[in-house]
């Protein structure tokens, strides 16, 4: 926190990150030729057929509008008799809360979403409701089918763990397993909405460790004896890790320090502040990884919201605890952190166009130029139900970025390979489709049959990142960073430019 509002730290950052940038248009005057024909010379292989992953987008609207209303007359048809809401103790049948909604025909989504009583969302995109989540069962069954028809886009959706109760994860793991909602084309990732000031104000939680138990509690238990819960232990082999979720903008009201209290004497009104919720994620997972890798069961990643609003310190618990994190907008406004994530190469899923309708306009959007600095950066989704068209929303997504931003065909795969870099797919999946040394460094990392990126990207991003890395130490070896504390009195001329 100290470094990042540090004057000489931040001009350090800001003139290494501009030097990134104009070093990239250099790379791209030189090489920008070689590294279309080496694309030209791999046969059968060009940006639709190398794997991308949607590397965060939300289950509940992972279909599109079209795709949902045709749903909902199909529904409509098929089991017109279904209970499907009760009200003061009645039930009412799909049929009755169509009527009751004076929609007889259904003809935009949309008015349907936003003019009734009783949501539709309740109805058709829950896991857990009157009809135990058959309907968003069978939706999302058909968008994982399209997947697999694509073959070679794949997701990584999020569904809800509350923490309102201790049955929550049995009866999401109930619900997957009942529906078969599993395809090789899909993960899970669990998001966690931060809504204890919420259940607390309803009484549904004493304290902070409640809900925390609610969450972790089940996932030791069949870690321990997978048998305790069998349908959760299956669920489990799906899900890659944790994601948090709320709008980041909220006022937060506390500070986490030293003085902050435990889970277990957290029992304010208030809403802890996200890196409160953020360490506490991160602290019962890393206990929880250590029991499985004990037992030969994959471990978990906490990959969270983090940067899209609010205040900038929430993308310093997301560098120090995450695997990677969806939007870090606001990485623009922070010269430092935004070093230290390429440093780090911790990834960032980007959503151009849901920033576009919710935060920050299209043409405003940071990717193009964390990209061309070597930042590790995938394009998602988000939301398809809202900001998306087609059946292939990424696709679309990546195809109003190429357009909007002119990237180059070897932009649109080095995205697309970071994306599978950056996702939960297995090692073993992983090495299927970005070649077998994937996890080596530089261009030997890198098999272009597969992914379409000219080795000459790959090692000018390599070679590149090694000089920064080296320049760090260096500086650090000899010294030159120790005045930095007393602040303005040094300048930072010797730690930039040529060396
Ligand atoms: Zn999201």
């Amino acid at each position: 926190m100290a470094l990042i509002i540090n004057g000489p730290v931040k001009s350090f950052c800001y003139r290494r990150l501009q030097y990134l940038s104009s070093k990239f248009q250099m790379h791209i005057l030189l090489n920008e030729m070689k590294e279309m024909a080496a694309q030209k010379k791999v046969p059968h292989r060009d940006f639709y057929n190398i794997r991308k992953v949607d590397t965060h987008i939300h289950a509940s609207s992972c279909m599109n509008q079209k795709h949902l209303l045709r749903f909902i007359k199909r529904a409509m048809k098929k089991y017109p008799g279904e209970i499907v809401h009760i009200e003061r103790g009645r039930g009412q049948t799909l049929k009755d809360v169509f009527e009751s909604m004076n929609l007889t025909a259904l003809t935009s989504a949309w008015t349907l979403w936003t003019c009734t009583r009783i949501n539709p969302a309740e109805i058709f995109i829950k896991t857990d409701n009157c009809v135990h989540g058959k309907y968003f069962g069978h939706i999302v069954k058909e968008v994982m089918a399209d997947l697999e028809e694509s073959k070679y886009q794949n997701s990584e959706l999020r569904l809800s763990i509350y923490g309102r109760s201790r049955d929550e994860w049995d009866k999401l793991a109930e619900w997957a397993v009942n529906h078969k909602v599993y395809s090789e084309n899909v993960r899970w990732l669990i998001q966690v909405p931060r809504l204890y000031d919420v259940y607390k104000i309803k009484n549904t939680l004493a304290n902070f460790q409640e809900m925390l138990e609610n969450i972790f509690l089940p996932l030791f238990e069949a870690t321990i004896n997978p048998r305790s819960h069998p349908e959760l232990h299956l669920f489990l082999e799906h899900v890659v890790g944790f994601d948090s979720v709320d709008d980041e903008s909220k006022p937060e009201h506390h500070i986490f320090n030293q003085e902050s209290p435990l889970p277990g004497n957290w029992s304010d009104e208030d809403n802890p502040p996200y890196s409160y919720y953020l360490y506490y994620t991160y602290a019962n997972m890393t206990v929880l990884n250590h029991l499985r890798r004990r037992r030969g069961l994959h471990t978990f990643v906490l990959r969270p919201h983090c940067g899209e609003a609010g205040p900038i310190h929430h993308l310093v618990s997301g560098f120090m605890l995450s695997e990677n994190i969806s939007h870090g907008l606001l990485l623009r406004k922070a010269p430092v952190l935004q070093y230290l994530y390429y440093l780090a190469q911790v990834g960032i899923a980007m959503s151009p166009l849901s920033n576009n309708s919710l935060f920050l306009s299209y043409h405003r959007n940071p990717l193009p130029e964390y990209l061309s600095r070597g930042l590790m950066v995938s394009l998602s989704t988000d939301d398809p139900l809202q900001f998306h068209f087609t059946k292939e929303p990424l696709m679309e997504e990546y195809s109003i970025a190429a357009q909007v931003w002119k990237l180059s065909s070897c932009d649109m795969c080095e995205l697309a390979r970071n994306s599978v870099l950056m996702s939960g797919f297995s090692h073993k999946v992983k090495s299927y489709w970005l070649g077998p040394s994937y996890t080596r460094e530089g261009p030997e990392s890198n098999d272009i049959r597969r992914t379409n990126v000219p080795d000459i990207r790959v090692a000018y991003r390599h070679e590149t990142l090694s000089e920064e890395l080296q320049l760090i130490t260096h500086a650090v070896r000899t010294d030159e960073l120790d005045g930095i504390d007393e602040e303005d009195t040094l300048t930072m001329g010797p730690l930039t430019g040529q060396r």
